[in-house]
């Protein structure tokens, strides 16, 4: 992991690159929350964490008055009731059954969850996310449920070497928002593009991403506990 200097000069030279085109989201999964407060003092004021468990452990050292937090990884549904009332946003919504359930969890809690569908771009199996062929009806199925607030779309591509290496999957990602953001869907507001990690996320807002989530940029390379390898 970087030292807390170099982290400062990473955020403000990412800051300087992306300049007014996308907000810079800190994804936090491994970092420990000192260093996530220190971020936050850095001018970061949006993180995204992938674990529940992990989101759980930290949560309360997290200085949650600077920051928003948007849960960014595979999100189990019998989960979805530890994070209901400790998230912004749900950026990986990828299947019915979810979706179902966060309407479930914000409904008991008397609050509209905003989310982000996610696309498996890439058409990898492994990876989770609606096709781009069934998007349009998963859209129409989300915005039916009162308690979730569709925004906008998110995308993991293939992972690659070379920044250009996914452009051709940003510019389907662009696209496909388009299309529905100009079909107006009642019950949404297609406002967030999130496209674009460490690798590649000068090529994902050259291709129109506002939102970049970025961790080992910024942090440096993770170091997994011993028992998640
Ligand atoms: C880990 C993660 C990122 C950041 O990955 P880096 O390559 O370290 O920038 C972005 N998005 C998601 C969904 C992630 O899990």
């Amino acid at each position: 992991m970087n030292t807390n200097q170099q982290i400062a000069e990473n955020i403000a030279r990412i800051q300087g690159e992306i300049g007014g085109r996308a907000r810079l989201l800190a994804a936090t999964k491994t970092i420990p929350p000192e260093t996530i407060n220190f971020a936050l003092d850095c001018g970061i004021s949006l993180i995204g964490e992938n674990r529940v468990n992990e989101l759980l452990e930290k949560y309360e050292y997290i200085n949650r008055n600077k920051t928003e937090i948007h849960f960014i990884g595979a999100l189990q549904t019998n989960k979805v009731k530890y994070i209901i009332d400790k998230v912004d946003l749900i950026q990986s919504v990828d299947r019915e059954s979810l979706a179902l359930e966060i309407e479930r969890q914000a409904a008991k809690h008397g609050i509209v969850m905003p989310i982000l569908a996610e696309i498996n771009i890439g058409g990898e199996e492994s990876k989770s996310g609606i096709t781009p062929e069934k998007i349009y009806e998963f859209c129409d199925f989300l915005t039916s449920l009162p308690h979730l607030r569709l925004k906008g779309l998110m995308a993991v591509p293939p992972k690659c070497e070379k920044s250009e290496d996914n452009r051709e999957y940003f510019r389907k990602m662009s696209k496909i928002f388009i299309d529905i953001s100009g079909k107006n869907v009642d019950n949404s507001i297609m406002e967030v593009l999130s496209l674009g990690m460490s690798n590649d996320y000068l090529t994902a807002v050259d291709c129109g991403s506002n939102l970049v989530r970025l961790g080992s940029a910024i942090f440096g390379a993770r170091v997994y506990p011993a028992a998640d390898r």
